[in-house]
C-alpha cells in the first residue's frame, strides 16, 4: 500500500513521523509524495492549540473531496488521536478510518491492514509507561540536523497543557542508545543533532541526568553541534550550565518557557516557579554563558488574568530581553485542569490587545539585540540553498540558532562558514563570508 504522511505541530511530531515511516517501510509499505497517489493518508496531529485541530479536520475534508470518491484510508495519529478519540470517531459521517496514539505506532501496519479489510473504524490510543521506540532508527530525510527524542511524555501537568494526557508519563531512553544513534548520524553525515524532550531536565537513565547525557553526546567524535529543547525553569539543572560552558560543541541557545510573568497566574498554571525565580535564573544563565541566545514561550489571556498581571509579563520580557519569543493566546484544551476549573473568561478582544502589545515589545527587543550583532563574526552552519526572496541566497544558523541570510555562493548545505553580520531585522540577520576569520 502507498502511504502519504502529513505532519503538524512540534519537532517531537516530526520525529514521530520519521519513526512511523521506519515502521511502515520495514513492513513493505511505500511512501508517496502526492496524496493523490496514496492508498493511505496519515495525519500526524497536534492538539496543543484549538486551531491546530480545526486545521487538520478541514484538511481531511478537503482531501476527501479532492479524491472524489476514490478509495483512501485516513488515519489520525499523534496527540489529536489520543485526546479527541470520542469526538473524532462519533462525529456523524466521520471521514476517519482509524486513530493511533503516540505509543501505538508499532501496531500501525496491522491496524492499516485491518481497517482496509473490515471497513470499520479502529483505534489504539493506549498510553504506555515504557514505550520509547529505542530500537527503531527513524527514517530521516537528508539534511544538516537530525532530531533525537531522548524521552517521551511529561509528568508536570501544567494546568493549560494537554501533553501529559495525550503523550502519557515520562520515560527516558538509555544513554547508550542515544549515543549510538548519534555515532550513526555522524557517520551518515549529519553535522548537528537536536535532543528532544518535553522537559529535558527530567531525563533520567541508570543514574545519568540530562547534563551527563549531553556531555556524552557532545563527546561523539565528528559531531559539530548539539542542541536541545526544552528545559523547564522550575528545575533547570545548574550542572547543565557547566557542560554548556566547557563544551564548544554544545550550542549556546536555551529555550526557557516563561508562560507568564505574574505569580498568581503562574500558580494557576501550575508552573511551580515565581516571577523572581525566573528572573534570577535568566540572570544566572546570562552570567554563566555570555552571549547566550535566550528564547521563550508566553501565553496571554490565561483565565482571570488582569491587566495588572499581564503588565508583570511585559515587565519580565523587558527585563530578560529574550532574543525571540513564541507568544500565543490562551486556548482552552479539553481534559486539562484549566478547562475543568477556570472558565476561559478573558475576552478575545483583550487577548488580541495583549498579544499585539507583547509582540510589538518583543519585536523592538529582538531588533535591538540583532542590531548589536552587526560587525561581529558568527560561525554559521548553512542549512539550505534559497530563501523566500531569492533562490540564489543561502540561509543558515549561528551557534545561538539565529537565522542568517548569506549571498549566493557563500557555501553549500552542511558547510560551516565564518560570516560577518552586516544587516539585521527583528527576525533575521544578513551577512557576508569573512574569509580571513579563524
Ligand atoms: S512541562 Fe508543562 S507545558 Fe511542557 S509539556 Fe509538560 S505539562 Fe506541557
Amino acid at each position: 500500500m502507498k502511504v502519504y504522511i502529513e505532519t503538524y505541530g512540534c519537532q517531537m511530531n516530526e520525529y514521530d513521523s520519521e519513526i512511523v515511516q521506519s515502521i511502515l517501510f520495514a513492513d513493505g509499505f511505500q511512501e508517496v509524495s502526492e496524496v493523490q497517489d496514496a492508498d493511505v493518508l496519515l495525519m500526524n496531529t497536534c492538539a496543543v492549540r484549538e486551531h491546530a485541530s480545526h486545521r487538520v479536520l478541514a484538511r481531511i475534508g478537503e482531501i476527501r473531496r479532492s479524491r472524489a470518491g476514490a478509495p483512501l484510508l485516513i488515519g489520525v495519529l499523534g496527540c489529536m488521536a489520543s485526546g479527541l478519540k470520542k469526538k473524532l470517531l462519533d462525529a456523524p459521517n466521520s471521514p476517519i478510518d482509524f486513530l493511533v496514539g503516540p505509543d501505538s505506532y508499532r501496531r500501525l501496519p496491522d491496524l492499516i491492514r485491518q481497517a482496509s479489510r473490515k471497513k470499520q473504524q479502529l483505534h489504539d490510543v493506549r498510553l504506555s509507561k515504557c514505550e520509547t521506540y529505542e530500537d527503531i532508527y527513524p527514517r530521516r530525510l537528508p539534511g544538516v540536523n537530525a532530531w533525537i527524542a531522548i524521552m517521551r511524555g511529561c509528568n508536570n501537568f501544567c494546568s493549560f497543557c494537554v501533553v501529559p494526557y495525550s503523550r502519557g508519563r515520562e520515560r527516558s531512553r538509555s544513554v547508550a542508545g542515544i549515543v549510538a544513534e548519534t555515532h550513526r548520524l555522524v557517520a551518515e553525515g549529519y553535522p548537528q543533532v537536536t535532543l528532544l524532550g518535553q522537559n529535558v531536565n527530567s531525563y533520567r537513565s541508570q543514574g545519568s541526568d540530562f547534563a551527563a547525557l549531553l556531555e556524552q553526546v557532545s563527546a561523539v567524535k565528528g559531531l559539530r553541534r548539539v542542541r536541545f529543547t526544552s528545559p523547564h525553569p522550575k528545575d533547570f539543572p545548574r550542572p547543565l550550565l557547566r557542560v554548556m560552558k566547557e563544551n564548544p560543541v554544545v550550542c549556546k541557545h536555551i529555550h526557557l518557557p516563561l508562560q507568564a510573568g505574574n505569580d498568581r497566574v503562574l500558580s494557576l498554571m501550575r508552573r511551580t516557579y515565581s516571577k523572581q525565580q525566573f528572573l534570577d535564573l535568566a540572570a544566572e544563565i546570562r552570567e554563566a554563558l555570555p552571549g547566550v541566545v535566550l528564547t521563550t514561550d508566553v501565553i496571554v489571556g490565561f483565565p482571570t488574568e488582569t491587566d495588572a498581571e499581564f503588565a508583570d509579563t511585559m515587565e519580565v520580557m523587558e527585563t530578560v530581553r529574550f532574543d525571540s519569543a513564541f507568544i500565543f493566546k490562551y486556548s482552552e484544551r479539553p481534559g486539562t485542569l484549566a478547562a475543568k476549573k477556570y472558565p476561559d473568561d478573558v475576552s478575545e478582544e483583550v487577548k488580541t490587545q495583549r498579544i499585539v502589545r507583547l509582540n510589538s515589545l518583543q519585536k523592538e527587543i529582538s531588533l535591538a539585540r540583532h542590531l548589536q550583532r552587526i560587525g561581529f563574526v558568527e560561525k554559521v552552519l548553512i542549512e539550505r540553498q534559497g530563501t523566500k526572496k531569492s533562490v540564489e541566497e543561502v540561509q543558515g544558523r549561528t551557534d545561538g540558532n539565529l537565522l542568517v541570510i548569506l549571498p549566493a555562493g557563500a557555501g553549500r548545505p552542511g558547510d560551516f562558514i565564518q560570516a560577518r553580520i552586516t544587516e539585521a531585522t527583528a527576525h533575521v540577520l544578513k551577512g557576508v563570508v569573512e574569509p580571513d576569520a579563524a
